[in-house]
């Protein structure tokens, strides 16, 4: 299946109305992840996935979940390192490779 057969969607962080612990105001990032439906059908929750290298050139976002080293910027391009595992419910396993969904 192809990555644009699942609705996905870049992944915004910051912008207007964002504030960090302290209060001060988080500058609005593009791209810092991407996500999409999940391929096994399952009807959960969208698969998300944070890029070590954002597709607007800033840092990647802090968060628990690691990080995805990205190739391509577009979804018909999009590779993505290592392969992806879901921790819950359907616990969906693949690769997105340029733009194709692979099921392992
Ligand atoms: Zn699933």
């Amino acid at each position: 299946v192809k990555l644009t057969d699942l609705q996905p969607r870049w992944v915004r962080a910051g912008g207007e109305g964002t504030t960090d612990a302290a209060g001060a105001p988080v500058p609005e990032r593009l791209g810092v992840g991407v996500s999409f439906e999940c391929p096994c059908g399952c009807g959960g929750p969208r698969v998300y996935v944070q890029f070590s290298n954002p597709l607007d050139g800033g840092p990647p976002v802090a968060d628990g979940d690691g990080h995805w080293a990205r190739t391509g910027e577009t979804f018909e391009t999009l590779d993505l390192q290592p392969s992806i595992q879901r921790l819950r419910g359907c616990r969906w396993h693949g690769f997105v490779r340029n733009g194709e969904i692979v099921t392992v």
